[in-house]
């Protein structure tokens, strides 16, 4: 049998296992300790040897080692490969904010969406991670130490690759785990959770009690241009993702927030923003612009400043809540997907 990953569990299923190998409950909040800093057993100072030795026949105690750090010089974002137990590799990026230090993190290997400007969908969904996995990469980052200051990683969007709510019960365990007071605490107010519109997720979501950002990647003001650039499109209409996350707003009373990359001669005319103006109307939101970043595979250029500018003041007229995003760590391939790929196509030939 393959070994598990102990970081997957939360403090009561270490428990359990604690206790089934003889030891006092007390151990298990000692494990984990070690265990959300990013130790491995051989670390693990104050823990009978007898009982991680017993620990490492079954589990692995890590599942993610940072394998590449790029630094932008622009702003001080940093860039961070991944390498997981079974080889995938994954990125993530660090932003550095007065207010706190966000990590972008990844949900998925690959994704099934294919939009198309993404780097991520290039390959199609190659595997979900584990929450243990998802959570990894937030460990890794903190005892990496990058941060240069103690606060370590304050806030969280999962926006890095993958399609959240098409991995949903890793995720869900992951937004346990990671706002644990015993463990990483990180302030269930401070996630975001960014996807392309799984409606029935994003209410089941609701449902279940999280209460992320809920974070929609909108990208298009009606349903015919979405179809082109979004596969899920198809699928769920934009009236669909209206009705799905007003329900969000109405059992969270979290504000939407909706990206909207802007594609040159393509989502950025003044036509299109009088339409998603009317998209938008009433709800309780936010609407984020952001420059489309370049992707060699996909072809699509971002839209030029002045463009950008005029589709924002369309919409401030209209009375919505807008601003365009500043582009962080563009010296080091910040858009999702594209730095992995560029160091897993390099490996390969
Ligand atoms: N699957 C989720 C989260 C991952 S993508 C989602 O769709 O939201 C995170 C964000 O980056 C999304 O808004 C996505 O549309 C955007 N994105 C992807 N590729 C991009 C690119 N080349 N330029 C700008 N934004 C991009």
């Amino acid at each position: 049998m393959a070994k598990s990953l102990l970081i997957d569990l939360s403090i009561e299923e270490i428990e359990n296992i604690t206790v089934g190998l003889g030891e006092p409950k007390f151990r298990a909040k000692q494990l984990w300790q070690w265990l959300v800093k990013g130790a491995e057993f051989s670390q693990m100072s104050n823990l009978p040897k007898g009982f991680l030795d017993k620990l490492s026949q079954d589990y692995i105690a890590q599942g993610v080692e940072v394998y590449g750090e790029y630094k932008s010089k622009i702003d001080g974002t940093v860039k961070y490969l991944y390498k997981l137990c079974d080889g995938n590799i994954i990125e993530g990026v660090l932003m550095k904010y007065k207010y706190g230090n966000t990590l972008c993190v990844s949900t998925q290997v690959g994704c099934r969406m294919n939009c198309a400007f993404c780097a991520s969908g290039l390959d199609g969904l190659i595997r979900n991670l584990t929450a243990g996995e998802i959570l990894g990469q937030v460990i890794a980052v903190n005892a990496r130490n990058a941060i240069g200051e103690d606060r370590g990683v304050t806030n969280i969007v999962l926006m890095g690759s993958g399609e959240p709510l098409d991995n949903y019960d890793n995720v869900c365990k992951f937004l346990t785990l990671v706002s644990d007071e015993k463990g990483l605490n990180i302030s269930k107010r401070n996630i975001s959770l960014s996807t392309c519109g799984l409606c029935d997720r994003i209410r089941q979501l609701a449902d279940d009690g999280y209460t992320p950002t809920m974070t929609i990647s909108l990208h298009a003001p009606n349903d015919e241009m979405r179809k082109e650039i979004m596969p899920i499109a198809k699928k769920y209409s934009i009236a669909d993702i209206i009705k799905a996350v007003k329900y969000y707003f109405e059992k969270t009373g979290r504000r939407i927030i909706f990206e909207y990359s802007m594609i040159a001669g393509k989502n950025d005319t003044e036509e299109c923003a009088r339409q998603l103006a009317g998209v938008v109307k009433g709800l309780a939101c936010h609407i984020n612009l952001i420059p489309l970043n370049y992707v060699k595979e996909r072809g699509l250029d971002g839209s030029n400043k002045k463009n950008i500018y005029r589709f924002m003041s369309v919409l401030e007229k209209q009375g919505v809540s807008v601003t365009v995003r500043r582009s962080m760590g563009s010296d080091i391939d910040g858009a999702c997907g594209q730095l992995r790929r560029k160091v897993v196509n390099n490996e390969d030939n």
